[in-house]
């Protein structure tokens, strides 16, 4: 298959910080459309990724999954988009498109594996998929989304996972005016969480373990804020929701959160991927038919539901717009929890 060179920034090793490199791109096939990549958000994924956190990291990795940009090219039989329309390209670049999963939208869920945006195998030029830290992008029309004017471009790219990641359940367990839900860390995810929820009506409380981040949290839409380290705090919020997202990192004791949940609650993790530690204990599970739920992304026809729910009500990412040569930086302050609240990389400057 006709490939062509673009300029890309990744990591060659887990230890390793990353730098320019140049990857191959496929030229466009029929369905294909060929995306300059504007701006691409920093999501937590890139860095577990690019630090082979999760085991199974292919070097050399060029992460990115929060993409947007505008159309450069588009194959023969491409309807979706034309030449010159924005675009937007999150953690799905491919699916078997045939599976049970895939014929019902759940390409996220899809039987045979969806092919991630970067380190996945790519089924096309058959090395690992790299993602939005380029120049460009080629991807099949049904994985490109449509992004709405009206919004602030950058400040669209995080809705790819960030946002996504929590709009998915909020919508799968039917949040909704009356809906008593709480979110689980201020990063990125979290504070999309609060934005998403409150423009489905929900009363919205944040659980966070760092003080300064209140007003913040207020600010964002959030009607309550718990520090979850403090006991007395914790008792005020003792069987009150209906749906917790937790987007923690890393592990941590989830037990405090479930004895939160209201009769039939849930919560859902989309932080953590592993064992819990401690173990969940089942007894506030049994005696309030809680669940403990976990979920990821979105598919595609549901990425596009909130573009346009985003579009219609004007929300967007909190972000600090950084250039390519700061993403060594932006990955430390990430770990620090300094960020406030999506990094997202202006890609010209890859071009210097
Ligand atoms: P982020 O911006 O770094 O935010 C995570 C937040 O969690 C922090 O701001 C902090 O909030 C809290 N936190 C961090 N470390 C913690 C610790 N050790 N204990 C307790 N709280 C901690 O990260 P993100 O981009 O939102 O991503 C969050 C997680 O979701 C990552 O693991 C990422 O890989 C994962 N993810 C999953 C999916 C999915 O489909 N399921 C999609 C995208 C990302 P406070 O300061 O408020 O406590
Ligand atoms: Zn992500």
């Amino acid at each position: 298959m006709e490939t062509k060179n673009v300029k890309a920034f990744g990591a060659a090793a887990s230890d390793a910080p990353l730098k320019e490199m140049n990857i191959e791109r496929r030229k466009i096939t029929p369905k294909d459309i060929e995306i300059e990549i504007l701006f691409c958000g920093v999501c937590h994924s890139d860095l577990h990724t690019a630090h082979n956190d999760w085991g199974g990291t292919i070097y050399p990795v060029v992460p990115g999954h929060e993409i947007v940009g505008k159309v450069t090219k588009v194959g023969n039989d491409v309807t979706k988009l034309k030449v010159g329309d924005l675009a937007a390209v999150g953690c799905i670049v491919d699916s078997c498109r045939e599976c049970d999963s895939c014929k019902h939208d759940l390409e996220q869920y899809c039987l045979n594996g969806f092919t991630g945006t970067y380190n996945a195998p790519d089924k096309h030029l058959g090395i690992q998929t790299f993602g939005g830290y380029s120049e460009k992008i080629v991807v099949d029309e049904h994985f490109v989304l449509k992004v709405p004017k009206n919004l602030n471009l950058p400040a669209v790219a995080p809705l790819l996972c960030a946002g996504i990641t929590t709009w998915s359940p909020l919508r799968h367990w039917n949040v909704g005016k009356g809906s008593k839900l709480a979110v689980v860390g201020l990063g990125g995810l979290g504070h999309m969480a609060i934005k998403l929820a409150k423009g489905l009506g929900a009363e919205v409380t944040l659980f966070s373990r760092t003080p300064g981040k209140t007003q913040d949290a207020k600010d964002l839409g959030a009607d309550e804020v718990i520090i979850s380290t403090d006991a007395e705090q914790m008792k005020s919020v003792q069987g009150k929701f209906d749906l917790i997202i937790d987007t923690v990192p890393y592990v941590h004791d989830v037990n405090p959160y479930v004895s939160t949940l209201n009769i039939n609650g849930t919560l859902v993790l989309v932080g953590y991927l592993g064992d819990l530690n401690p173990m969940l204990n089942s007894v506030p599970m049994i005696l309030g038919r809680k669940s403990v739920a976990g979920s990821v992304i979105g598919g595609i026809a549901e990425t596009q539901e909130l573009l346009d729910f985003c579009g219609k009500h004007n929300i967007v990412s909190e972000i600090e717009i950084i250039k390519i040569q700061d993403i060594n930086t932006a990955y430390e302050r990430m770990l620090k929890s300094d960020v406030r609240y999506r990094f997202v990389i202006d890609m010209a400057s890859l071009k210097k």
